[in-house]
């Protein structure tokens, strides 16, 4: 009884019958194989819930956790936050020369890109469309838009290999900056003033950075000469 009650799936008495031990055995082994079959499902269905299935990076849904996460985290420490909001330039002729298949396999690439380029801290999300954002906790204003046009310069100096015959494509992106304290902005507002950079970014000619410039800590950290 005692056994039961701290959790023993069976048990025999002694003397051991080989049959009945047989078939408890086989009983126990698929009642496991059946529990670690839910557990894996669930595991899987949790991470479908998170991740693009296009690029396999994390989706809106993930970046809403996780910032939430992240804002309690570095709540009232005076840390900085950043995001960048990047945007494939003109992706909407690649469909229409190269059609969508092209497009999805030049948006997989993108993702591949910008993987690599970021550091493990950062986080990588799939906005949706050709829109990607990367949050960086622990990053100023100054740091992003370094990172953003590193970011940036290595995407445009990739191109893709679209065709069998060797063909490429080179894509550019358009980044939009945003940075403030942590535990302090919500990621809407954050957000939207990325996007607004990016709007900038857009206007001012493509594949290009732009940081938005109403952030204290971009006052605090960012000089004029990168700002500009
Ligand atoms: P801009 O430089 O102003 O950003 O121009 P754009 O053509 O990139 O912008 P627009 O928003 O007009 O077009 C985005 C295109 O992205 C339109 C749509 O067909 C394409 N797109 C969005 N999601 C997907 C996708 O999952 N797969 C593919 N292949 N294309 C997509
Ligand atoms: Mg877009
Ligand atoms: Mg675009």
């Amino acid at each position: 009884a005692k056994a039961l009650d701290l959790g023993v799936n069976d048990y025999l008495v002694r003397p051991v019958n080989k049959n009945e031990l047989t078939a408890r055995a086989k009983t126990q082994i698929r009642r496991k194989q059946f529990e670690d079959n839910l557990r894996h499902q669930y595991e899987k269905s949790l991470t479908a819930a998170v991740t693009d299935s296009l690029t396999g990076l994390y989706n809106r849904r993930y970046l809403e956790t996780h910032y939430e996460e992240l804002s309690r985290d570095l709540h009232g420490g005076g840390k900085p936050i950043s995001i960048l909001i990047m945007d494939a330039d003109h992706f909407k002729l690649v469909n229409d020369d190269y059609g969508h298949a092209a497009g999805d396999q030049v948006l997989r690439g993108l993702a591949h890109r910008i993987m690599a380029g970021i550091r493990g801290f950062d986080t990588a999300i799939r906005l949706g469309g050709e829109e990607f954002v990367v949050l960086m906790p622990n990053v100023d204003g100054r740091s992003a838009f370094i990172a953003a046009n590193r970011l940036r310069e290595m995407i445009e100096a990739s191109p893709f290999q679209i065709s069998e015959d060797g063909q490429t494509l080179a894509v550019t992106m358009s980044i939009g900056v945003a940075t403030g304290v942590a535990g302090e902005v919500p990621l809407e507002g954050l957000l939207e003033r990325a996007d607004q950079a990016l709007y900038t970014a857009k206007n001012g000619g493509r594949n290009r950075v732009e940081t938005a410039n109403d952030s204290p800590v971009d006052e605090l950290h960012q000089p004029e000469a990168i700002r500009a």
